[in-house]
């Protein structure tokens, strides 16, 4: 039996994934703790796991700021991450000294979980939710001007960051160091090598065992025999009344269902009126709406397209910021979806109808589809996680 630490950021995108793999860890008789946050708790308890909290050391963000900063404002990014991990340190570590873990397994943006692990020289393991990065597929993110400009002008307020965080015993050389994935870190990648851009410039440190879904065999609800289009902005950057009033407009007067999930601190009275063959609400089963769904509109966050494409559910892509932009671009790349010029009604419809009357697109998702489901998933991953753990 080994023990084993996880380490997460406080994002669904980032945690879901890693549920199934403690589940089939904790099935197999190793002792797991997990440090994340509140809302995931009862998630994590479930799958088996012993729950740490980690959100008295966040640092207090509104949701304006936060909606602001996600995936724009970098140095701010690296100014939270080095104040939580200083926060945590002491306690934290006094902790996994009287655990000791024979590995922790941190998400590929939770840097905390690495420094830990080599301030205490733990046997560490990456987890990347998204597609795995180096300087190779970095040049696959086409930044925007404003993105270079934030992450020029904030380099100094990165450089002081780390050097607080070397007084605190952290041996961290640059920012690069911090952030950027090597060749020579065991990498765990939640999608295959067939959708992973330039996987061929990443060594066998990495395993892509593709998406880590468990998908329910429970039976599906009662559907009519029209299309139906699923729509969705993930749960951060989902507050966009005027993407959701297009959505309306685009299909109003299309014969499709269409199932749009708006996020909670969407205000549904603000979007007007409703027709009857639209489903709009906060959050839904995502897994259970793909299943039965033809079209996915998606802000292209990376577990959502992994969840359509397991599906087989082609997409109509709609990338808010330059991570998002690189899945929509190889999506768009691999034929299994069309990007969006602009979220007006008319192009809203167009693609839709692109993607509903050209079957190359669902071939193309279902071809990827195959390839998730022979990179092994959840049990993948938990069995590179325990060969580490008993090497250690
Ligand atoms: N999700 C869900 N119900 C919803 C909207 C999203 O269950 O109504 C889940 C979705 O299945 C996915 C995650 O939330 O696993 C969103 O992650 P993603 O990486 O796509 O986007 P993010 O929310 O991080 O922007």
């Amino acid at each position: 039996m080994s023990r084993i630490v996880f380490f997460s950021i406080p994002a669904y995108g980032h945690t879901n994934p890693t549920i199934p793999v403690i589940k089939e860890l904790v099935n197999h008789g190793h002792q797991v703790w997990y440090y994340s946050f509140n809302e995931f708790q009862e998630k994590i308890e479930a799958a088996g796991a012993q729950f740490v909290s980690c959100d008295a050391y966040l640092p207090i963000i509104s949701a304006e700021e936060l909606e602001k900063k996600a995936g724009k404002d970098f140095a701010a990014l690296i100014e939270m991450v080095v104040d939580t991990t200083i926060a945590m340190d002491q306690q934290v570590c006094r902790e996994l000294r009287d655990f000791r873990p024979d590995c922790i397994v941190s998400d590929s943006v939770c840097f905390w979980g690495k420094l830990f692990a080599r301030k205490l020289a733990i046997p560490f393991i990456c987890s990347t939710t998204t597609f795995a990065f180096n300087q190779h597929t970095a040049r696959l993110m086409k930044r925007g001007f404003k993105e270079m400009i934030a992450m020029f002008t904030g380099l100094p307020r990165i450089n002081k960051k780390i050097r607080q965080l070397k007084n605190y015993g952290y041996d961290v050389k640059s920012f690069i160091a911090l952030i950027q994935n090597d060749n020579f870190t065991d990498t765990i990648v939640y999608t295959s090598k067939a959708f992973q851009p330039m996987a061929e410039t990443f060594s066998n440190c990495y395993a892509f065992v593709g998406p880590s879904i468990i998908a329910t065999e429970t039976a599906p609800e009662p559907k009519d025999d029209r299309n139906r289009i699923y729509i969705s902005l993930g749960t951060v950057l989902n507050q966009n009344a005027e993407f959701y009033k297009n959505c309306l407009l685009a299909f109003k007067d299309e014969d499709l269902e269409v199932v749009m999930s708006v996020g909670d601190k969407t205000d549904l009275s603000e979007l007007g009126e409703i027709p009857d063959h639209f489903v709009v609400t906060s959050r839904v089963d995502q897994l259970a709406v793909l299943k039965q769904s033809e079209v996915f509109v998606t802000h292209c966050g990376m577990n959502s397209v992994n969840e359509s494409i397991y599906f087989g559910v082609p997409m109509v892509l709609f990338p808010l910021h330059s991570e998002e932009g690189m899945v929509a671009n190889r999506v768009a790349e691999l034929g299994a979806g069309v990007k969006l010029k602009s979220s007006q009604p008319e192009q809203l419809r167009a693609a839709v109808n692109t993607v509903l009357n050209d079957l190359s697109f669902v071939n193309n998702t279902k071809k990827l589809s195959e390839s998730f489901k022979q990179a092994g998933g959840p049990k993948a991953a938990a069995a590179f996680i325990e060969a580490k753990a008993q090497r250690a």
